[in-house]
């Protein structure tokens, strides 16, 4: 998984209506982010997370790009994410907070930087089944994916498929 790919599954943890928060346990955090960071995740990284989730929601998701510039240039300062090349390891980006909820707001703060910064930011969707609310990112060549998974996929060909029978 890439870090866009992170912040994407983050992102689809918000309550959205009418579905719940599920963004509950330790676990949840080390399933979706597990990887993107050198710390192991505890309980009390769950409410920084999540407050990092719903402050990247409006400048990922949300069609003002403009104010989705301001929130990360703002989200970066607030964080004070500075570029690092540590021991050998590597270019990577350090947040003043500690832990893992730190760790993981340099990473996903760069993600949703490089999607304005690749011009990906214009090609995030919402998914077009029917009761699904999931964003993505659609990277095809055509850029004409309508749906977030295969699975959401087969799910509207079946339905297609019945109603024709
Ligand atoms: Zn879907």
């Amino acid at each position: 998984m890439t870090s866009i790919d992170v912040l994407m599954a983050l992102l689809d943890t918000r309550a959205v209506d009418p579905w719940p928060e599920l963004l509950y346990e330790v676990g949840d955090l080390k399933r979706i982010a597990g990887h993107s960071a050198r710390s192991h995740p505890t309980i009390s990284d769950l409410r920084p997370v999540r407050r990092l989730r719903d402050e990247l929601a409006p400048a990922v998701l949300g069609r003002d790009l403009a104010k989705g510039r301001r929130i990360l240039d703002e989200l970066a300062r607030k964080h004070a994410i500075t570029p690092a090349l540590g021991d050998g390891g590597g270019l990577h980006f350090r947040s003043a907070t500690d832990g893992f909820a730190g760790e993981l707001a340099a990473v996903l703060v760069l993600a949703a930087m490089e999607l304005y910064a690749t011009g990906l930011i214009e090609r995030v969707c919402e998914c077009s089944a029917p009761g699904c609310v999931t964003s993505f990112v659609d990277s095809s060549r055509k850029r004409n994916r309508t749906f977030c998974s295969a699975a959401c996929g087969t799910r509207m060909r079946v339905r297609r498929y019945r109603e024709r029978q």
